[in-house]
């Protein structure tokens, strides 16, 4: 049985391109960069054609803004932390409710810790109100800190503008956003259109490069303090060896997403509408999370009513078929992600819900392949389900309505 892989926004197979120019930094140039003899200046010089690349990516023409990290959690850690330390003063962070993790989980230990955060509420959409984000800004606000794109969902914020209105109101106030899910899938302009984003995270191994590499943009200019210290690489920016291999794969695969923005926006695009499209006319009572919202290209996520996503997954992996769910189920716990819970996604999907997330590796048969299984995965689940009533095919009319179980 062939594996098709249908969950890109989780980790992306790496391009064979990016293993052939990490090929040579894992073998014969080996050097520490800093080095003065003339062998090491190979190694310095890999890393300095990737972070031209990096920058070609994000639109940036001055490439000393771009400090590569080992991921994209240790870039928005290195922002978010690095901007409060730069501004003691200021003990106000804005951030959203359905952030990554890496964010949504720092700034809830921040306010563990005494400093006061906004999370922003999203509509059922998934979409933010920009009269709400305004009213959030505050004299004491350090930094804003919202994501490109959402990961679970693929809703995309208005970065371009919550930047302006950020800077129309206090130019002091740091604009961070996390780009993981958009790098590659969206095209980024920060020396244009997103002027007036001060700080960017993202990370390799979202798009084709190896896990264990990511970046961290930060505008000339920006109050921000190392969070690494140590030895002076990246410019004092972060402490600790580059790693050369996986640097100079990151920057080859940011060249390749670059080739490939087009081809994200026409063909995975009409993968993901056709994929979406034909599961909403053969599934009854399905939804299609943050549906409204303008999305990524590549993500949809549906929830099926009155049965668990968990359940789908297993099936649709005995089926060779790889998709994650929206429930934290997988990393230990039995909670809907908060992401499905801020969209306030209805308790009987809540649970079901399903996330494909398509690259250009994908193909039309494998997009097929899964219109072909997942309608019968669901109408198998809903016959043991305790809210489906299979003998009329149709849901059990004392099945929950709301949020909450009945
Ligand atoms: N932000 C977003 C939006 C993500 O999707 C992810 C990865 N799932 C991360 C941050 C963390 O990336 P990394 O694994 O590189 O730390």
């Amino acid at each position: 049985m062939t594996t098709i892989y249908a969950d890109n926004n989780a980790t992306t197979a790496v391009a064979p391109e990016v293993v052939e120019a990490m090929m040579p930094y894992l073998t014969g140039v080996y050097f520490n960069p800093s080095s003065m003899y003339e062998p090491a200046k190979k190694a310095a010089a890999a890393i300095r054609q990737a972070r031209g690349k990096v920058a070609g990516l994000l639109g940036v023409a001055d490439p000393g803004q771009v400090v590569f990290t080992s991921c994209a959690t240790e870039a928005n850690s290195a922002a978010i932390l690095g901007t409060l330390k730069a501004n003691p003063k200021r003990r106000h962070v804005i951030t959203t409710g359905v952030e990554h993790p890496s964010v949504y989980e720092l700034c809830k230990d921040l306010a563990r810790d005494g400093l006061d955060v906004t999370f922003l509420p999203v509509d059922t959409q998934g979409r933010l109100s920009l009269r709400d984000f305004v009213r959030a800004l505050r004299p004491d606000t350090a930094v804003v800190s919202i994501m490109h794109a959402n990961n679970e969902t693929g809703a995309i914020f208005p970065i371009e503008q919550l930047a302006r209105l950020t800077k129309e109101t206090d130019p002091a106030i740091v604009f961070h956003t996390d780009a993981t899910q958009s790098a590659g899938k969206l095209p980024l302009d920060l020396d244009r259109t997103l002027r007036h984003v001060d700080l960017l995270s993202f990370s390799g191994h979202k798009l084709h490069a190896p896990k264990g590499v990511g970046a961290l943009f930060i505008r000339k200019g920006t109050r921000c303090r190392p969070f690494l210290l140590g030895g002076h690489q990246e410019n004092g920016r972060r402490a600790g060896r580059e790693n050369g291999p996986y640097i100079a794969g990151f920057g080859r695969a940011c060249e390749l997403a670059q080739e490939h923005l087009g081809e994200e926006d026409t063909r995975v695009r009409a993968m993901r509408d056709r994929l979406e499209k034909e599961l909403v006319s053969r599934i009854p009572h399905m939804q299609v999370n943050g549906g409204g919202a303008q999305r990524l290209p590549n993500t949809t996520n549906v929830s099926c009513h009155y049965i668990e996503g968990e359940g789908i997954l297993f099936e649709l992996d005995s089926q060779g078929i790889c998709a994650s769910s929206g429930s934290a189920c997988t990393s230990g716990s039995l909670e809907p992600s908060h992401v499905l819970q801020a969209l306030r996604v209805p308790f009987t999907a809540v649970h079901g819900s399903v996330r494909f997330s398509l690259s250009c590796y994908n193909t039309d048969e494998e997009v097929d392949r899964i219109i072909a299984v997942f309608p019968e995965i669901v109408r198998n689940l809903r016959k043991v389900s305790p809210y489906w009533d299979s003998e009329n095919d149709c849901p059990r009319p004392d099945a929950p309505k709301g949020l909450q179980p009945a």
